[in-house]
């Protein structure tokens, strides 16, 4: 494994060039501001008189049309939604983009599920950053930075590389640090970590906990303390220090009933599921239901969403945070610090 920090980067291969950043989403604004604020020369583009547009606008960002910028750019980020990439790369990247230029990714899923492809004569590379994009712009604005990951899939330039780097560099990355991967690496790790253990894993995790408690007469209020909000401390220990930090912290007797009843809850038979889950990622099964369920109108994912947000341990959880004015649970400002990286 190879990892860049500052000392090893350099804006100078963007120096003179034009970056177009295509969408102003999460993370399109915050990899717009970072390159502008870093003295990239960057240009946004974006739907004519939409909300991004104004955004950006009031942001002090130069704005064009997505075909202007890609007309625009040495170096065009493609930072939209996964499943509306295709047709936007189609209908007005591909049109303008000139001969070696460079196009950018935050995640390899379009690239390495082929639902993309990009001509002989243009890079193909990526910078994912490790967190959701509000904390991209906050972490460089604090002067600190969340680390990425970087992969080369096509170098047409001869600087593919180069560029990369300082892409990276210019966000803020090598702050935190910058990993070399590649596109199939990360598609297949990120889609293996929100599925399996970050967003559905953990999530399950906690509401079979909670039902658990609340189905044997225990009250739930009590079952949403106990499986729901202390989760965060546990994990901020984690974070902080791995096992060994959570062990020193916990109680010896919440330490002896994780090593004897941990390893019956998650057992061999959840690996082997695990292992069904990534054998699923890696032969193209979920890429291909995942973006006919996006084709034909999001039916089932509505359904499933609104299943979720029916769930009583909403209700319950809606109440008690509503009691500590500390949490802030508003949807869109400030929950993003928890809102996962994936
Ligand atoms: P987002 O949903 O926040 O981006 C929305 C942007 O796309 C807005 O500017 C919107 O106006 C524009 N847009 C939507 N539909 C459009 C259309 N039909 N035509 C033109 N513009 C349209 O996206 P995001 O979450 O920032 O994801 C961008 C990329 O970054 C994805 O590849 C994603 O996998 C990756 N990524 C995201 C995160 C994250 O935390 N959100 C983390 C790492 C990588
Ligand atoms: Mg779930």
């Amino acid at each position: 494994m190879t990892m860049y920090f500052e000392k090893d980067a350099s804006l100078k291969p963007l120096e003179g060039k034009t970056v177009a950043i295509i969408g102003y989403g999460s993370q399109g604004r915050a990899h717009s501001n970072n390159l502008h604020d870093s003295g990239i020369n960057v240009v946004v583009g974006v739907r004519p008189g939409g909300a991004s547009w104004q955004q950006a606008k009031a942001d002090g960002l130069t704005v064009a049309t997505p075909a202007d910028a890609a007309a625009q750019g040495d170096l065009i980020a493609i930072l939209l939604p996964d499943m509306v990439q295709p047709q936007v790369f189609e209908k007005d990247v591909l049109p303008n983009a000139r001969p070696g230029s460079s196009i950018l990714f935050a995640h390899g899923f379009n690239i390495h599920f082929g639902q993309i492809k990009v001509p002989d004569n243009m890079d193909v590379i990526m910078v994912a950053p490790k967190g959701p994009g509000d904390l991209v712009r906050r972490q460089y604005q604090e002067g600190k930075g969340v680390p990425s990951l970087m992969a080369v899939e096509q170098d047409a330039s001869g600087e593919a590389f180069e560029r990369t780097l300082a892409y990276a560099h210019a966000n803020g990355g090598t702050r935190g640090g910058v990993i070399t991967t590649t596109f199939a690496e990360e598609t297949e790790t990120d889609l293996f970590g929100e599925q399996a253990v970050l967003c559905g894993g953990a999530t399950e995790l906690v509401v079979k906990g909670w039902e658990t408690l609340v189905e044997a007469g225990y009250q739930p209020e009590v079952a949403y303390f106990e499986c729901l909000h202390e989760l965060k401390l546990i994990v901020d220990l984690l974070f902080e220090g791995g096992l060994a930090k959570m062990n020193k912290y916990i109680s010896e007797t919440a330490q002896y009933g994780d090593f004897t009843r941990g390893p019956r809850v998650v057992d061999d038979e959840t690996k082997q599921r695990m292992k069904a889950i990534l054998k699923e990622i890696q032969d193209g099964t979920f890429a291909k239901q995942w973006s006919d369920e996006y084709a034909q109108g999001l039916s089932e994912f509505r359904r499933m969403e609104q299943e979720d947000y029916n769930h009583p341990i909403e209700k319950v959880g809606a109440a008690l945070r509503a009691q500590m004015s500390w949490i802030n649970s508003d949807d869109d400002e400030g929950e993003s610090e928890t809102k996962s990286a994936a």
